[in-house]
């Protein structure tokens, strides 16, 4: 067995309580689909977040495609997507038969760029997906004015973006929809999980029928649309909210690390700190870095000379018009600069909540020998 990295990238922290709630569940006998922590859970999300409702799902994955379906998503409708994305965003789309339109996005915040959008949208647009990436938020009042104009849907990807905020406002609460993932590094974690949130009691009673099979109201066992088993146990959500209970503890530890990365990764040419707009209540959900040709070194050096180091780290997504499973399906010739610089200069730091502040030092300390030296002057 190979030495486990000494700073994982991510490492999560499991509360007493989400430890006390998970064995309660477990002495209840209330393992599977009902039990009173998924009420309980999704209650609390939903007043975290400010909408009227939230429904759990199996993944952030699964989150967004029911919402493109309760949404009547379908083979020939688009969906505006950001180039710059983790998968999910697109297979989800990908799933509903229908297509994906890529978006390039903005150099400095990596979030889909209103700028852009317009010229994508056509007749045959039905829902834009912000993504809040790495937990900043995107620009909103553009996309959303954009899609009021031209009756579009909006839903908010918001998977890295617990707790964010757009001008004092939650993330999760602009959308038509909004999708959050409680995978294992996300800032809430259920072990696998998703949640799809909504002001709308239609689609809060289009989505919650989807999840469970669409049995009909009328008649159980009578089913009159293709419905899906998107259910999560009693378990997941007693460990869920345990989480969400401490949320505030989490974002401080958050912006701790941030601070901490902030100090002692300043003034190193060609390295790109992370930038919060004005607007945004950035929740650092990964602490995102780029290297640019004036350091001296590759991205994937540095990111090799770390991991000699037993810094583990991540790179930045690849362009997804150019996955192989999207180009398959949807070959395009149009070029997405920033999308594909950053994709080869970004990656990110360990960022997890467990870290310290002798390890966030300790990875510092080690960007900071292996920047190639200069003289003072040479800014
Ligand atoms: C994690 C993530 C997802 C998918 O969530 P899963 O729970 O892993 O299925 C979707 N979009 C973004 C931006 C993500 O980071």
């Amino acid at each position: 067995m190979s030495a486990s990295p000494v700073i994982p990238v991510n490492e999560p922290v499991i509360t007493p309580e989400a430890k006390q709630y998970v064995m309660e569940a477990l002495e209840s006998g209330w393992v599977s689909s009902a039990g009173p922590f998924l009420q309980k859970f999704e209650e609390g999300f939903a007043r975290a977040i400010g909408v009227k409702h939230a429904t759990l799902t199996t993944s952030g994955t699964t989150a967004l495609h029911l919402a493109l379906v309760s949404l009547g998503v379908g083979p020939g409708d688009e969906v505006i997507v950001p180039d710059f994305t983790m998968i999910a965003t697109v297979f989800a789309v990908m799933y509903t038969g229908a297509t994906p339109v890529f978006v390039d996005v903005d150099p400095e915040t990596y979030n889909i760029d209103p700028a852009k959008l317009a010229a994508k949208i056509t007749a045959r647009t039905k829902v834009i997906v912000p993504v809040h990436l790495f937990g900043h938020s995107c620009d909103m009042d553009p996309i959303l004015a954009l899609a009021r104009e031209r009756h579009i849907a909006v839903l908010e990807d918001a998977a890295e973006a617990h707790g964010a905020t757009y001008k004092g406002k939650t993330c999760g609460s602009f959308g038509t929809m909004s999708a959050f993932s409680f995978y294992g590094n996300k800032i809430i974690t259920t072990g696998e999980g998703g949640m799809l949130c909504t002001n709308d009691d239609a689609l809060a009673e289009r989505m919650r029928s989807l999840k469970d099979l669409s049995h009909s109201p009328k008649q159980r066992f009578l089913h009159e649309q293709v419905g899906f088993n998107y259910r999560v146990t009693n378990l997941q959500a007693a460990l869920g909210l345990g989480q969400l209970e401490h949320i505030e503890e989490f974002l401080g530890k958050k912006r701790a690390m941030t601070a901490g990365y902030h100090r002692q990764l300043q003034g190193i040419p060609g390295l790109h700190l992370p930038v919060t707009k004005e607007y945004a209540g950035n929740v650092f959900w990964m602490y995102a870095v780029r290297v640019d040709r004036t350091f001296g070194m590759t991205r994937d050096a540095l990111r090799a000379a770390l991991k000699e180091r037993g810094i583990d780290t991540r790179d930045f997504f690849l362009p997804c018009h150019s996955q192989p499973a999207v180009a398959k399906r949807f070959p395009t010739q149009e070029s997405f600069p920033v999308t594909e610089r950053i994709a080869t200069e970004g990656f990110y730091l360990p960022s997890g909540l467990a870290i310290t502040d002798e390890q966030i030092t300790q990875v510092c300390d080690a960007i900071r020998s292996l920047a190639p030296a200069r003289s003072p002057q040479s800014k």
